[in-house]
């Protein structure tokens, strides 16, 4: 291997030639060609001929075999030289005794250089320690796979190798092979470093996730302890507040009458935030109890039109229904209505006199859609998304209508979704909106239930 390594690239065509096996076979064919022309020949008593001409034959045959040889050491020379990888042999004695030429390529040291210095000295400081007890384990004749260290470069930079080594305690020598790892260590490492990243990016949110359950939590306690403390004196206001209007104590004068109506709306009001606030607060903590039961829409409806329809009056606005589905949906009555209530409100309180409310049912795949629409102000393509989240209302000049805290739509679609359905709206500015939501069907979703149940899953959803 050593000649190997040292040699220059030698052309030859013969060798090229002999190499693909001609050679034995030209040899064999002159000696199967020569030998019965000598046999011959020394059946006529040629003898002097003969004996010639059969050392010819041994001649050229043994030619050809050493040819052959030569060949494939000139293919095994070829391959050593032109390999990107870097073979060498290095001595117990820790000099390198024979370089491929890629040593020179990939370092930039000229093999002479290479050969001054033992190889220790081109080695990173940091693997020294590594690579000399790799050196010792293969001197005591163990196989060196996959061992990795830095190398020197003429310009001061190192490079990643890999190796692949034996010794052979006889001559004193390691015969080894490496591969110029470093860009596929750089990239380990930018993953490494991505990955570290990635990591402390996740801790961050998870910590900042439970700061934000932690917060959650503790605001759905504040709010339901706020709301009960709030309600109890609120009830107290709005029940007499009742009874002055009603004139139970004794009898009020006009403006008397006027002011305990303001407290009675006011009172009134408060009492509803209070209510909404809780709700919402419940459907973000997943503690909104609902009382799920088969039901057709239509027998709700009624009951929050005839709770509607004096405001419709008071703005003259006619409010139509096409009901054309006959299927159940399997949800809680009294939050359905709620549902209803809230889109139908805000249908009315958004539309300008005269205008139209229709509420149209039907069914569509194994849903049943429940559609509120309205000819009124309607609402832009960037606020569509925005009104169903809490607090928010469209920033527009309708101060008139602004009336309400932004709670209704948030209330609205956190009720529907528990109950596994969506809503959404369509809407165009000035030609009115279209709020749709979609309820499973009542089989659908009384198989879901009863699978939950059958598992016993504590789905604050389907808890009666
Ligand atoms: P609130 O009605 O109490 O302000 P909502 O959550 O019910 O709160 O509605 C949020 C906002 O969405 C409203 O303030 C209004 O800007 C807009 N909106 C809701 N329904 C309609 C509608 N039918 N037409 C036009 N705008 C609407």
């Amino acid at each position: 291997m050593g000649q190997a390594l040292q040699r220059v690239e030698a052309k030859s065509n013969i060798g090229s030639w002999a190499s693909k096996g001609g050679l034995p076979l030209y040899g064999l064919f002159t000696l199967l060609l020569i030998a019965p022309i000598a046999l011959c020949a020394w059946a006529i008593e040629l003898k002097v001929w003969s004996v010639a001409l059969i050392f010819l034959a041994l001649g050229l045959g043994l030619c050809a075999l050493a040819g052959s040889l030569y060949s494939r050491l000139e293919a095994g020379n070829r391959f050593i030289e032109m390999s990107v990888d870097m073979f060498c042999i290095i001595g117990f004695d820790g000099f390198f005794k024979s370089l491929n030429p890629s040593w020179q390529k990939i370092l930039g040291f000229s093999m002479e250089e290479l050969m001054a210095k033992p190889r220790i000295d081109f080695i990173h400081p940091e693997d020294r320690l590594s690579t000399e007890a790799e050196v010792s384990r293969l001197q005591n004749g163990e196989i060196t796979l996959a061992f990795e260290n830095r190398y020197l470069c003429k310009d001061g930079s190192y490079k990643w190798f890999l190796w692949n080594a034996v010794s052979s305690p006889r001559q004193r020598v390691i015969y080894a092979v490496a591969r110029d790892i470093t860009e596929r260590q750089r990239a380990e490492q930018e993953r490494h470093k991505f990955i570290k990243t990635l990591e402390a990016a996740n801790h961050e949110l998870e910590l900042r996730n439970r700061e934000v359950e932690r917060a959650t939590q503790l605001k759905s306690r504040f709010l339901a302890g706020m709301s009960h403390d709030l309600r109890t004196p609120l009830n107290a206001i709005v029940g007499f507040s009742d009874l002055l209007a009603d004139e139970l104590p004794g009898s009020l004068n006009p403006k008397q009458k006027r002011f305990v109506n303001h407290i009675k709306q006011a009172s009134g009001h408060l009492l509803q935030l209070i209510k909404d606030i809780l709700d919402l607060s419940r459907i973000e903590t997943g503690q909104l109890e609902l009382h799920c039961e088969e039901f057709h829409i239509d027998s709700v409806l009624p009951e929050v039109l005839s709770t509607i329809r004096p405001i419709a009056m008071a703005k003259n606005i006619q409010i139509q229904q096409k009901l054309k589905s006959s299927g159940h949906v399997f949800a809680d009555r009294v939050r359905l209505k709620q549902v209803l209530y809230n889109l139908l409100s805000n249908a009315l309180k958004f539309t300008p006199e005269n205008g139209t409310v229709e509420v149209s049912c039907y069914e569509y795949g194994g849903s049943i859609c429940t559609s509120v629409r309205d000819t009124g102000i309607g609402i832009s393509p960037e606020n569509r998304e925005m009104i169903f989240k809490e607090f928010r209302q469209v920033e527009d000049g309708s101060a008139s209508v602004r009336e309400g805290a932004g709670l209704g739509l948030a209330i609205t679609k956190g009720l529907v979704e528990q109950q596994q359905g969506k809503i959404w709206v369509e809407s165009e500015p000035g030609m009115g909106s279209r709020f749709t939501f979609s309820l499973p069907k009542a089989a659908a979703a009384a198989r879901v239930f009863a699978i939950a149940v059958a598992e016993n899953v504590n789905d604050p959803n389907l808890v009666s």
